[in-house]
C-alpha cells in the first residue's frame, strides 16, 4: 500500500516511511491510496468472531502487504489485550467502552499498535541504522499517557511527551511523568496547541532533523490512527447480541483531534454497516461550524471539562475532508455536529446518573448527550466512552456527589514522582533543548 499526502506536494510513501516520519515533507498527513472494502461474506461472519480476529482482517486490509502475516497477527492480538465491550445504557442508547485498557482511555489502541509496529520496522533493520528513533507526542491529557506506557522499554526509541502546564488532570500527569527510564515529559507554559504546534515544527526544522530521527505518535500517524477501526467493526458485530439487528445504527464520537471518528470513517468506507455519525463537541466548535458553514475556521482551544478535546484546529480535519473529495455536501450529509458548553456536560453526567445509574466521563457525556438529542426513530445509537471516569476523578465526583472509585492500574501511576522538564512554547527554546539530546 502506497501513502500520499493530504496537501499533495510530497512524494508517495510506503507504510514503513508514513509511520517513521509521521508527517510528510509538505505537512501533509498520510492517506492510503486505497480503502478497501471488505467482503460480504466477513460482515456476515463477524458476530461469531472473536474481537481479535476482527481487528486482524480489518488490519490485513490495511497492512498485510507490508506486514508479515505473523508478525501482524502478534502485534493486533498484543495490541488487543482487553476488551472494548458494548453496554446498554438505556433504550436505543449504547456506550462503547473503550477504556478497559492500560492507561483507561481510547488511545491505548492506536498507540499501543503503533508501539510495535515500529519496534517491527525497527527489529527488522531497514529504517532507522543503529540511531535512536524519537517519538514527539503532544498531548491535551490522554495521548501522553497511552503513548508513553505503550512505549515503556521498548528499546531504541525515546519518546517526549509535550502537555499544556496546569491544563491536565492530575492523575492524567502522572501517567506520563513519572515512568522515567525512555519516558521525558516536557512541561510547555502554553495550550494544547502550542504543544502541537512545537511538535509539527520539530519535523520541519531540517537542522534538528538532521541531528536526530524523529517521528509523531499524535493521530496524524496512520499507525495511531488507522488501528481505531478495530472497535467499530467489534461494535458492529457485538450489537447483535442485545436483540439488534437491521437496525439503523448511528455512531456517535467525542472528538477533539478527530482521529478517533476518522478511523470511524475509514471502517465505512470498507463497508462497516453504519448509517450516519455525530461528531460530539465540547465548546470547541471548529467542526460543528463548518458543517454549518461549509468553512472551516481554526481558532484558539477553550479550556473545557472534557480537556483532551480541548482541540481548536483538529489534525484529523485534513482526512476528512480529503477522504470525501473536498465536499462540504457528502461530509455534511453523513456527519453531523453537536456541541455543548461545560454546564450542560455536567447536567448530562447528572441527569444520567440519576436515570440510568451510569457514570459518565465528560467527553462521553457529550456523546451521550448528542444522541439524546439528535437520534431519530428506529435509530440505534452507539456512543463511545472515550476514558474511565476515575481519570477525571475530581470533576465527576464534584458534580455527581459520588466517591468512585480509583482501578488499581491508576493508583499504581499516582505512587511515583513526577519529574518533567520545563518549556516555553517559543519553538528556538524547544529545539536548543533538543539538540542538546
Ligand atoms: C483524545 C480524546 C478524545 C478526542 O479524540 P480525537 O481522536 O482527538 O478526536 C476524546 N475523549 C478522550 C477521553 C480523549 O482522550
Amino acid at each position: 500500500m502506497k501513502y500520499y499526502s493530504t496537501n499533495g506536494k510530497a512524494p508517495m510513501a510506503d507504510l514503513q516511511k508514513a509511520v517513521v516520519k509521521g508527517l510528510a515533507e509538505d505537512r501533509g498527513l498520510y492517506m492510503p491510496e486505497e480503502i478497501y472494502k471488505l467482503p460480504k461474506e466477513f460482515f456476515d461472519d463477524m458476530a461469531g468472531m472473536s474481537f481479535q480476529d476482527i481487528a486482524y482482517t480489518v488490519a490485513s486490509n490495511f497492512f498485510g502487504d507490508d506486514v508479515d502475516e505473523d508478525a501482524l497477527q502478534d502485534i493486533v492480538y498484543d495490541t488487543l489485550s482487553f476488551d472494548c465491550p458494548i453496554v446498554k445504557v438505556e433504550d436505543n442508547i449504547y456506550s462503547l467502552e473503550l477504556f478497559h485498557g492500560p492507561t483507561l482511555a481510547f488511545k491505548d489502541v492506536g498507540a499501543r499498535f503503533m508501539a510495535r509496529l515500529l519496534g517491527y520496522f525497527l527489529r527488522r533493520g531497514d529504517s532507522a541504522g543503529n540511531k535512536t528513533v524519537n517519538v514527539l507526542v503532544a498531548t491535551s491529557g490522554d495521548t501522553g499517557s497511552a503513548v508513553a506506557n505503550g512505549f515503556l522499554g521498548v528499546e531504541g526509541i525515546h519518546v517526549y511527551v509535550l502537555y499544556p502546564k496546569g491544563k491536565v488532570s492530575p492523575i492524567q500527569e502522572c501517567q506520563f511523568t513519572t515512568l522515567g527510564k525512555n519516558i521525558t515529559a516536557i512541561e510547555v507554559d502554553g495550550v494544547f496547541d502550542d504543544c502541537q504546534a512545537l511538535v509539527k515544527s520539530a519535523f520541519m526544522d531540517d537542522e534538528l532533523n538532521k541531528h536526530m530521527k524523529l517521528t509523531s505518535a499524535n493521530s496524524i500517524n496512520v499507525a495511531r490512527f488507522l488501528p481505531q477501526a478495530f472497535y467499530y467493526f467489534n461494535a458492529v458485530a457485538r450489537i447483535t447480541e442485545f436483540g439488534i439487528q437491521n437496525s439503523e445504527l448511528v455512531m456517535c464520537v467525542p472528538s477533539g483531534n478527530f482521529g478517533n471518528i476518522c478511523a470511524a470513517l475509514f471502517g465505512h468506507e470498507m463497508g462497516l454497516p453504519i448509517k450516519r455519525f455525530i461528531a460530539a463537541n465540547n465548546a470547541n466548535d471548529v467542526f460543528f461550524n463548518y458543517l454549518k458553514t461549509g468553512k472551516y475556521e481554526p481558532k484558539a482551544s477553550i479550556q473545557t471539562l472534557a480537556n483532551a478535546m480541548d482541540v481548536g484546529d483538529p489534525s484529523n480535519f485534513a482526512r476528512i475532508y480529503d477522504l470525501y473529495g473536498k465536499s462540504h455536501e457528502r461530509i455534511s450529509s453523513l456527519i453531523s455536529g453537536a456541541t455543548y458548553s461545560d454546564e450542560q456536560i455536567a447536567n448530562t453526567m447528572r441527569q444520567c446518573y440519576k436515570e440510568t445509574g451510569y457514570v459518565l466521563d465528560p467527553h462521553g457525556a457529550c456523546g451521550y448527550q448528542a444522541l439524546k438529542d439528535g437520534l431519530k426513530p428506529g435509530e440505534v445509537g452507539i456512543f463511545c466512552e472515550t476514558a474511565h471516569p476515575a481519570k477525571f476523578k475530581e470533576k465527576v465526583d464534584a458534580i455527581l456527589g459520588t466517591n468512585i472509585e480509583i482501578p488499581a492500574r491508576l493508583q499504581a501511576f499516582m505512587k511515583g514522582q513526577k519529574q518533567s522538564i520545563p518549556m516555553s512554547k517559543d519553538f528556538q527554546d524547544f529545539k536548543a533543548y533538543l539538540m542538546q539530546q
